[in-house]
C-alpha cells in the first residue's frame, strides 16, 4: 500500500505537469485553509478570490493572487489562459464510485421504471449479482474499455480524482483481475484514482448455504493477496440488510485493518441496523449512505471521528425519496463528503454537479457546504487533503474553469449541459 500513497501524487501524464498561468477569474474558489476535512461554519468558507490569477509550475500551483501582483512573475512563454471572468475551482473529487464492472444494467432500469423494486430485481437473480456474472466473464481488455469510456465521463464533468471500488468479482482472482484494470487505468487516463478492494459487496452465489465460508475466503486468502500485490489502499464492505450482517463487517473490517488497509463501509443504506456503530467500532475513514442513520448513529461517527459520505445520487436514481440527515451531521461537527456513487444500478451518474444540485435540493446543503463536500472534504476522506481539493500554493494544480460567473450556479441550475475547461496537473484534459 506504501507504493500506491508514493505513486498517487504523480500525474498520469508524465512525471511532470505542465506550467500555465490562468487569468482573470471572476471566482477563484481556492477553499484555501487547513489541509484537513472542514466542519461547521467552515463548510461556508470557500476562500473566493475575486478577479484573480492562477500561477501552475511544473503542474503545480505556485501562485494565487491577483493578475497585477503575479504578472511580474509568470516565465516568459508560458501560456496564458483567459477564463474570462468565470468560477474557476479545484476539481470534484468523487469518494465512492464503482468504476470497473461488465455489461450494463440497462434491462433491470427498465423493470424498475415498470414497478419492480430493487429488492425483488435482486431476489430474481438479477441486482449485484447479474453485474458480478458478466464482470467474472470479462476480459481485463473488456473491462478496462468500459471503465475508460466512463473515465472520460467523470473528467468531463469537472471530476479529476475518484475513488475506484472492486467488488463485482468476490473471487479472489477475479477481485485482483478488476484491481489491475484500475492500475492500468491510472497509467491510462489523467483521471486519479484511488483503489479500494470491496471485499465483501454481495454474498456469491456459490457461497449462499455457507457465509462462514465466504467470510473466510476474504480474511484468509483475499485480503492478503489483495494486500500482496499492493493493489488498494482501501478495504470496504457493504453492511446492510440482503449484504453482510454487522458481525460479518466486522470479521473482515478487523483483519483488513491489520493488513494495514483503512477501511470504508457501505452502511444503513436500506435499514438502521447499527452500521454506522460498527464504523465508528473498528475505526473506519468513512460510513457511506447513512441514509437511514439516525441520532446514536451520527453520534457514534462523531466521537469516532468517521467521514459520512453521502450519495443522493443513489437515492434518486433508486426513485426513493429518504435521504441523508446532511443538516443532523453537519450540525452534530461532522465532516460530510458528497459522492456519486456510480454504479450500474442503483446510481448510473457520473456528474458531481448534479449531485450537489441533489445535496441542496434533497437534503439542505446549502451551495457551499456541498461543493466543501465534493472537494475538500472528500480529499481528505481518502488522505489527499495535502494534494488536491484545494487550490493552494504546492498542491497539484487540478483545477476547472466553469461556465458560470456565481459559484451557486453549479447547484441552482440543474443538470445544465457544462461543458467545463477540466485541467489536472496544468494539463488540459477535457
Ligand atoms: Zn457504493
Amino acid at each position: 500500500m506504501m507504493s500506491e500513497k508514493s505513486a498517487r501524487g504523480r500525474s498520469a501524464m508524465g512525471d511532470k505537469g505542465a506550467s500555465v498561468a490562468v487569468v482573470n477569474c471572476g471566482e477563484l474558489v481556492t477553499l484555501a485553509g487547513p489541509a484537513r476535512a472542514r466542519v461547521g461554519r467552515e463548510l461556508q468558507e470557500l476562500g473566493i478570490k475575486k478577479d484573480a490569477a492562477l500561477l501552475v509550475l511544473d503542474g503545480r500551483i505556485a501562485e494565487v493572487g491577483s493578475y497585477n501582483d503575479l504578472r511580474a512573475r509568470f516565465p516568459a512563454g508560458i501560456e496564458v489562459v483567459d477564463a474570462g471572468g468565470r468560477v474557476v475551482m479545484p476539481g470534484f473529487v468523487d469518494a465512492h464510485t464503482h468504476l470497473v464492472f461488465g455489461g450494463d444494467r440497462v434491462s433491470e432500469f427498465v423493470q424498475r421504471v415498470g414497478g419492480k423494486t430493487y429488492q425483488e430485481i435482486a431476489a430474481a437473480g438479477g441486482g449485484i449479482v447479474s453485474t458480478l456474472r458478466k464482470t467474472r466473464e470479462a476480459s481485463e481488455a473488456e473491462l478496462a474499455d468500459a471503465a475508460l469510456r466512463h473515465a472520460d465521463w467523470f473528467l468531463r464533468g469537472g471530476t479529476t480524482t475518484i475513488e475506484a471500488k472492486s467488488g463485482y468479482g468476490q473471487t479472489v482472482e477475479s477481485e485482483l483481475k478488476i484491481l489491475r484494470v484500475i492500475a492500468e487505468l491510472k497509467e491510462r487516463t489523467a483521471l486519479r484514482m484511488i483503489a479500494t478492494v470491496l471485499a465483501a459487496h454481495v454474498v456469491p452465489p456459490e457461497f449462499k448455504q455457507d457465509r462462514a465460508g465466504y467470510v473466510r475466503l476474504v480474511t484468509e486468502e483475499m485480503l492478503p493477496a489483495v494486500a500482496g500485490h499492493m493493489l488498494a489502499q482501501y478495504c470496504d464492505v457493504f453492511c446492510d440488510e440482503h449484504a453482510f450482517t454487522v458481525d460479518e463487517a466486522r470479521v473482515i473490517l478487523t483483519a483488513a485493518k491489520r493488513r494495514g488497509f483503512g477501511l470504508r463501509m457501505h452502511v444503513e443504506q436500506f435499514a438502521s441496523d447499527g452500521g454506522a456503530q460498527l464504523a465508528a467500532e473498528v475505526g473506519a475513514t468513512t460510513a457511506d449512505h447513512l441514509e437511514y442513520t439516525e441520532r446514536a448513529g451520527i453520534d457514534a461517527l462523531k466521537a469516532a471521528g468517521v467521514q459520512p459520505v453521502l450519495v443522493p445520487g443513489s437515492v434518486f436514481a433508486l426513485g426513493r425519496s429518504k435521504y441523508p440527515d446532511a443538516r443532523a451531521m453537519i450540525e452534530a461537527g461532522l465532516a460530510p463528503v458528497l459522492a456519486t456513487d456510480f454504479n450500474p444500478g442503483s446510481s448510473p451518474m457520473t456528474s458531481m454537479a448534479f449531485v450537489i444540485s441533489l445535496a441542496a435540493l434533497y437534503m439542505k446543503m446549502l451551495p457551499a457546504e456541498a461543493i466543501v463536500g465534493a472537494t475538500m472534504n472528500a480529499a481528505a476522506s481518502l488522505d489527499m487533503a495535502d494534494e488536491v481539493g484545494s487550490l493552494e500554493p504546492g498542491k497539484q494544480a487540478d483545477f476547472v474553469i466553469h461556465e458560470f460567473r456565481d459559484y451557486r450556479e453549479i447547484a441552482y441550475y440543474v443538470a445544465a449541459p457544462m461543458r467545463p475547461q477540466v485541467y489536472v496537473a496544468g494539463r488540459r484534459v477535457a
